[in-house]
């Protein structure tokens, strides 16, 4: 592992600090969440315009073909700078990598530049109120009829659907088949009355994620992804992009937040107390590994092409150092952290979803115990 940057990553890096210096969003808005995600929205926009947007995407699909590492930096220079991540992540981060994999060429014209410039939003139809951690056990039916599929069934969880136009949806497509067989990966439109979307309140007041209600929802046939009975490993492609994108974003946003509640503990003249200068020691220790893992992570992605374990194993470590973090500021706040509303409640709110969202920590220990320590598998 080479943690120094040659001289085109530093002067990607230069480029970059300098743009967004000139392009900075500004603070988010308070208020209503659609300000706040509109405000993201047109930062996007901004970025694709500079060219910026979709920076790992080839050169031919409206990215900057960068390299992994300068993909890092991106991150790490979009948190450092105190900018929010682009509004259509999940268009950029897992749609637009899965279509590239498997897309025909049709969909790939169709599909992949109104995700750079945030005209189109997408989200991600898999989990239902039974099938989570075990996605394939899905019940959503999607039946052919003619030209079209016709889908009926709930999806649950489904982050930014109210802002979105198409839907990354695996349904199941043939019952008779083993459940890894049967599915199918559909680009679903949104706008239709057969899909209804149905906000769910968060412990910290926002509207994050919604329930989908989806009723004769019609799909058609050139808008299969993968081809028919392909869905679980076209799913996989998403959920191995979902875990390898954004560790550098969150481990530098981090970094951030520990350094902010130094400085509160300082203020308060807390460092001489040994419990806090305890738990501030433990939090830079952890802090700093998941930096570093972060980029063995890279290391093994350049080398061997594919992400290795270390992306669940940053997963894991991230979202339980985060909570710590959180907690950490509320004791060092005090009541201030728990009134509502209160930028640091939310903080301590909001990293609760941490250990569930993007696979729960229970799932990635199994994947480490299995793949990487070769223990017998749990079932
Ligand atoms: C903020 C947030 C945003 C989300 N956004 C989306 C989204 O946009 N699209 C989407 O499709 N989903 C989304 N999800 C859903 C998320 O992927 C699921 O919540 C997650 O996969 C877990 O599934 P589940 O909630 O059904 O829990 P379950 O799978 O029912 O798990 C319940 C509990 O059992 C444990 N468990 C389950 N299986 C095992 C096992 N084999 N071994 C050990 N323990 C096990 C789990 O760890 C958990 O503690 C989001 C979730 C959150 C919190």
């Amino acid at each position: 592992m080479d943690l120094t940057f040659t001289e085109p990553e530093t002067a990607f890096r230069d480029e970059l600090r300098a743009w967004l210096a000139d392009n900075h969003p500004g603070e988010e808005p308070a208020g209503e969440d659609a300000e706040a995600y509109q405000w993201r929205r047109d930062f996007q926009r901004r970025l694709a315009e500079g060219g910026w947007a979709a920076v790992h995407w080839p050169v031919e699909y409206g990215g900057r073909g960068a390299t992994l590492t300068q993909s890092a930096i991106f991150f790490e220079e979009l948190a450092r700078a105190k900018a929010p991540l682009p509004a259509n992540v999940l268009g950029l981060l897992l749609a637009g990598p899965t279509i590239m994999a498997y897309g025909t060429e049709e969909q790939k014209d169709r599909f992949l530049a109104p995700i750079v410039t945030a005209e189109e939003i997408w989200c991600q139809g898999f989990s239902e109120p039974e099938a989570g951690s075990d996605l394939a056990s899905l019940k959503t039916r999607a039946v052919k009829d003619g030209e079209d599929w016709v889908v009926t069934g709930q999806k649950v969880w489904t982050s930014g659907a109210q802002y979105s136009k198409w839907c990354m949806l695996v349904a199941r497509s043939d019952t008779e088949a083993p459940k890894h067989k049967g599915l199918t990966y559909f680009l679903m439109d949104m706008e239709q009355e057969a899909v209804q979307v149905r906000p769910l309140r968060q412990i910290t007041g926002e509207d994050e994620f919604n329930e989908l209600f989806i009723e004769e929802a019609r799909i058609p046939e050139q808008n299969v992804l993968g081809g028919v009975g392909n869905g679980w490993k076209v799913a996989l492609t998403t959920l191995m992009n979902e875990r390898a994108g954004l560790a550098f974003f969150l481990q530098v946003r981090l970094r951030q937040v520990l350094d902010e509640v130094f400085a509160e503990a300082d203020g308060r003249g807390l460092l001489e107390d040994p419990v806090i200068a305890d738990r501030l020691g433990d939090l830079h220790l952890k802090a700093e590994v998941l930096r570093l893992t972060a980029y063995r992570g890279l290391t093994a992605i350049e080398r061997y092409g594919q992400p290795g374990p270390e992306g669940s194993l940053t997963k894991w470590m991230w979202s339980e150092t985060n909570q710590q973090l959180t907690q950490f500021a509320a004791d060092v706040l005090g009541t201030q952290a728990l009134t509502a509303g209160d930028r640091w409640s939310y903080e301590l709110l909001r990293a609760r979803g941490n250990t569930i969202e993007g696979g729960t920590t229970e799932i990635l220990k199994n994947i480490v115990a299995e793949r990487v320590l070769g223990l017998p598998k749990a079932r």
